[in-house]
């Protein structure tokens, strides 16, 4: 009997870290890659992709699955694009651990969670987003934290324009914390969009400069694309030229997603955005795919606030601008309610990879930014191919591939995935999330 599980015959196999493709077979045996090659040994199941590339799988840094009534329809949607490994609890939104890791204990495909600041707050007991902590709940913040990365969570995430009146000090106090812990990192959904989103910018940089961490711009697009993308770009630039240790991610559409009860929905949107109501569709529930009007908001703001409300604003060639950047990682943002949403939760990762291949770029550099990147970004081990590397892979045929989830049919599945194999096991056929869960929960571990 052969020790191979799984031969992938024919393939084009893509290495986004050296740029280079290379036809040969991939075998897979206990869950890892053992071999890259011609013609060796017999297999259990054998995989014919010739025709086809074979890549690692998609790292997706950003997701939200922590506080919707289901978790399967975000893993499954990101897993038929050919993502194998996600961070969830971005925005601020990071359930502490015990809340969540007994009901995902097997997710569908490696899932780590960042800590967020939102739960921090609520967890010592402010209900009022608008209102900085008292030096007391600081410090009850600061030992939660500490916990939480003790416990194996990857960082810090912030949703400061969900938070608006958060204090450096506060800010501080927690980085203060992060500081202690090796290999962890803080990802900041920044305190304003359109035009101050340069301030917001700086203030991250701020941040960073003093305490030597790792910071995340969350989606950067929905954040600056509104005419001041290119500033924001050069000063990250800058910054990372002085030793900054700053990346940040983007998902591919000039529209954004968020619940409408938040303070991103505060009156006054009109002058940042340069648009109105006439630009706001409901996301999820009875009025979905209506835009809104003057009477639709105050209700919906009044009795639905989580209701989720897609934002058609930003401008979409400084989307393009910012997925092309050097230091941008594809990621989702997923977020969905009832299995309702934006299509990004499930078109994100072909979609941004075909804008990449039209700005000029190779099949390898261009999965560079869902595979390479994030890996980096997040110390993994995952994203690579090689010998004794994580059989987490995706299979495609890179002349059909492409994204058919749209503002109505949001949970389309990509055309021409083949495969995607997570932990060594194949988890997608063609359009198909097969039964079994193959994930795994990932934990940090260490201290410095
Ligand atoms: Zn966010």
């Amino acid at each position: 009997m052969s020790d191979i599980d799984i031969l992938i015959r024919g393939g084009r196999v893509v290495y986004p870290d050296r740029d280079a493709v290379e036809e040969a077979d991939v075998a897979v045996s206990g869950g890892r890659i053992a071999w890259i090659g011609h013609g060796r040994g017999e297999a259990r199941r054998v995989l014919d992709a010739s025709g086809l590339l074979v890549a690692p799988g998609f790292i997706d840094t950003h997701i939200h699955d922590e506080e919707i009534d289901d978790p399967d329809t975000v893993e499954q949607a990101l897993l038929r694009q050919g993502v194998t490994t996600a961070i969830a609890g971005n925005c601020g939104s990071g359930p502490l651990g015990r809340e969540i890791f007994p009901s995902r204990s097997r997710p569908w495909l490696n899932l780590g969670y960042l800590t967020g600041h939102r739960c921090l707050r609520e967890a010592v007991g402010i209900d009022d987003v608008y209102r900085p902590a008292t030096a007391e709940e600081r410090g009850g913040m600061a030992s939660l934290l500490e916990q939480e990365l003790q416990s194996g969570s990857f960082g810090l995430s912030f949703g400061l324009e969900y938070a608006p009146n958060t204090s450096p000090d506060e800010i501080r106090d927690l980085l203060k914390v992060v500081r202690t812990f090796p290999r962890r990192w803080v990802a900041v959904h920044i305190r304003h969009d359109g035009p101050r989103c340069v301030e917001a910018v700086q203030e991250i940089l701020g941040y960073a400069r003093e305490t030597g961490l790792r910071f995340q711009l969350s989606h950067l697009g929905s954040m600056t694309a509104f005419g001041r993308l290119a500033e924001v770009l050069s000063l990250i630039d800058r910054a990372r030229e002085e030793g900054v240790d700053v990346n940040f991610d983007c998902y591919p559409y000039d529209a954004f997603c968020t619940r409408i009860g938040s303070a991103v929905f505060d009156p006054g949107f009109e002058e940042r955005w340069g648009r109105g109501f006439e630009a706001l569709e409901v996301g999820s529930g009875a009025y979905k795919g209506r835009f809104l009007d003057g009477r639709l908001y105050e209700e919906l703001r009044r009795d639905d606030p989580h209701l989720l409300i897609i934002a058609h604003v930003m401008n979409a060639e400084e989307v393009r601008l910012c997925l092309s950047h050097p230091r941008c990682a594809i990621a989702s943002d997923s977020v969905l309610k009832r299995g309702q949403g934006h299509p990004r939760s499930a078109g994100t990762f072909p979609r941004a990879l075909r804008i990449l291949r039209e700005e000029g770029l190779s099949w390898p550099q261009a999965l560079y930014h869902a595979t390479t990147l994030p890996a980096e970004m997040a110390w993994l081990d995952s994203g690579r191919l090689a010998a004794g590397a994580v059989a987490d892979l995706v299979i495609f045929d890179a002349e059909t591939f492409r994204d058919r989830s749209t503002f109505r049919e949001e949970l389309l599945p990509p055309e021409g995935i083949a495969w995607v194999l997570v932990n060594g096991r194949v988890a997608v056929e063609g359009e198909r999330v097969l039964p079994e869960r193959g994930g795994r929960l990932l934990f940090r571990d260490g201290r410095v």
